[in-house]
């Protein structure tokens, strides 16, 4: 993929401005870290920026901090206290974390002009390395009120780090001595999980599932993860199905570093057992993930925290409207009223007010559905984050 095959989508400026920012990094290099190759909104971006840094001159690799199981017990309990969630780390939880990241830091080889640390699992490798270049630590969560014991322990390596870049205005923490840019996620058109789709390859892709597409669909596309709130889906549709006959899918399939997923998938299942027209599914497949927000009446993202929210931009971008709380990255993505609507978490009862506005009234639907795919096109395409990118790299690699 180059910048220039999106120009029909985003324009010819955006384009003019990412070949200027390009133009004094050709030739330099990145390096960018996370912990896992599929599953979750980190991975999903990696596998497009990538190239497309690529093919603007620089040169982007992209290294794995391979861990064991028990690391990424540690490190989702340090995803949860970022979020605010009182966690405990052991001792030798603790120890494991440190010794991963050392091996890692003394190991790989990094050679970059600038090396780009995604969220907490590799965090600390800075600790262990003489840095010859740049450090960016790049949180996806939303950290801003955070446990205090695990503030506490990340907030000295965060320190360590020339900047650091979160998703939204609202993550900066004033306490921290380190340069912060404010940069939010953004979806790849042309990928899988957003390209054109015809009705045909949407009805096939359900038929493939057994999803019958006899009454509306609600949808959530999440992995199975207590802060998604898949158990409040399920109330949701509940209420919406006592006075709308409808149906609903849940997708999420498991992240390598998420070893919460299968835990609460069992929850969400035990409930859903008593429920009809409930489908819960765990399958990575992109293409299903396209179907389904094409298809669906009403897109729910129920998050009780949520970094960004992905989804959501996926969703409106395929002009389907969102349902969705005012957490974190959201409402950037949906002013409500306007893509779709916002409420607090946890507030069923206006959720399905909510969604039953929509399913009542077709029109509405595609208004705010088509709203959301403008608001997606000028600021949450790829060539937008790209742009973004650069700017930083510029910033810190010259300065
Ligand atoms: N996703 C997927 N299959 C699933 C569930 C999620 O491909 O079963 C994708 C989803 O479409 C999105 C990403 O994984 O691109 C999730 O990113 P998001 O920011 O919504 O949440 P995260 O998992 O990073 O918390």
């Amino acid at each position: 993929m180059r910048p220039e095959d999106y120009i029909d989508i985003v324009g010819e400026e955006v384009i003019a401005d990412i070949h200027r920012a390009a133009q004094l990094l050709s030739e330099k290099s990145v390096l960018h870290v996370n912990a896992t190759y599929y599953g979750g909104g980190v991975a999903e971006m990696l596998h497009t920026i990538l190239p497309l840094m690529n093919s603007m001159g620089l040169d982007a690799d992209w290294s794995l901090l391979y861990g064991h199981p028990d690391l990424f017990q540690m490190t989702k309990k340090l995803h949860n206290g970022l979020q605010g969630e009182g966690v405990d780390i052991s001792q030798a939880e603790l120890a494991t974390y440190l010794s991963v990241n050392e091996a890692f830091a003394r190991y790989t080889p990094i050679m970059h002009d600038a090396v780009i640390i995604h969220d907490p699992q590799p965090l600390p490798s800075i600790h262990f390395r003489r840095k010859s270049q740049p450090w960016i630590w790049r949180c996806h969560i939303d950290p801003s009120v955070p446990s205090d014991h695990v503030w506490d322990l990340l907030k000295p390596y965060i320190s360590e780090y020339d900047a650091m870049v979160v998703s939204a205005e609202a993550f900066r923490k004033p306490d921290l001595p380190v340069k912060t840019y404010i940069i939010p996620p953004a979806i790849d058109p042309f990928s899988t999980i957003n390209r054109d789709m015809s009705s045909d390859e949407v009805n096939a892709k359900l038929a493939e599932y057994g999803i019958p597409q006899d009454k509306p669909l609600l949808v959530q596309v999440s992995r199975f993860d207590k802060w998604k709130d898949p158990v409040g889906v399920l109330d949701v549709f509940e209420r919406v199905r006592k006075e709308i006959d409808c149906r609903l899918v849940m997708l999420g399939n498991m992240a390598g570093d998420d070893p919460e997923g299968p835990v609460i998938y069992r929850q969400v299942a035990a409930r859903a057992e008593q429920m009809p027209d409930v489908h819960l599914i765990t399958e990575t497949d992109p293409a299903l993930v396209n179907a389904l927000q094409r298809s669906a009446a009403v897109v729910l993202q129920l998050s009780l925290k949520e970094g960004f929210g992905l989804t959501v931009s996926e969703a409106l971008w395929k002009g389907t409207p969102v349902i969705a709380t005012r957490v974190g990255g959201i409402p950037l993505q949906i002013e409500d009223g306007k893509m779709g609507y916002l409420t607090e978490p946890k507030d069923y009862q206006t959720m399905s007010e909510r969604v039953l506005r929509i399913l009542g009234d077709p029109n509405l639907g595609a208004t705010l559905g088509a709203a959301g795919q403008e608001h997606v096109r000028k600021r949450f395409l790829m060539t937008r984050l790209l742009l973004d990118w650069l700017k930083l790299l510029n910033d810190v690699i010259r300065s």
